[in-house]
């Protein structure tokens, strides 16, 4: 059984923000103004596995980066919104193109703007250090913080439930 009070073999879609969720809360800013953001590499793993598998997974942040398009490209990722002043809208087309219903949907997000999303998914998360708000629109709340695998912790958990974690010779490679 996972830490999560949800049928998580329903999740066939998950839904990531970026900064404070992929990326930690606190971010470096480079002499240009551009912020540096960190990604965690076992979040990247559970990503390109989940991937593999067949689960839907997109990022919607209201920031941009190129490396960072790059980077999740990288692993497979082809679902990268960014610079989404409003993230809501985006998220529903997204499940209308993918035909997922709300049930079959977890987004996880950090703050005030993710809760709209938050409330529309079946499965709402928040890592350890998400802001008070986005913590109490969350079902399930890791206890990894943004940047430091809480994607990995709920990938994992959603994984297992399918019986596709650590199951297959493939899964053993990247
Ligand atoms: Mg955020």
């Amino acid at each position: 059984m996972s830490g999560i009070a949800y049928n998580l073999q329903q999740i066939k879609g998950i839904v990531f923000d970026l900064d404070g969720v992929l990326s930690p809360t606190v971010i470096p800013i480079d002499n240009d103004g551009r912020p540096q953001r960190m990604m965690n590499v076992k979040d990247g793993y559970a990503i390109m596995t989940a991937i593999k598998n067949g689960l839907r997974i997109a990022i919607i942040s209201g920031g941009s980066s190129e490396r960072i398009k790059k980077r999740f490209e990288s692993i497979g990722m082809k679902d990268i919104y960014c610079d989404v002043p409003k993230k809501l809208p985006v998220l529903m087309e997204w499940m209308k193109n993918n035909n997922l219903k709300k049930e079959e949907v977890a987004y996880m997000g950090d703050d005030i703007p993710d809760i709209p999303c938050m409330r529309s998914v079946g499965l709402p998360c928040a890592p350890h250090d998400a802001s008070s708000e986005a913590i109490e629109a969350a079902t399930y709340i890791s206890r990894f913080d943004g940047g430091y695998g809480c994607a990995r912790d709920l990938l994992r958990q959603v994984l297992i439930s399918r019986d596709q974690w650590m199951v297959d010779e493939k899964d053993f490679e990247w």
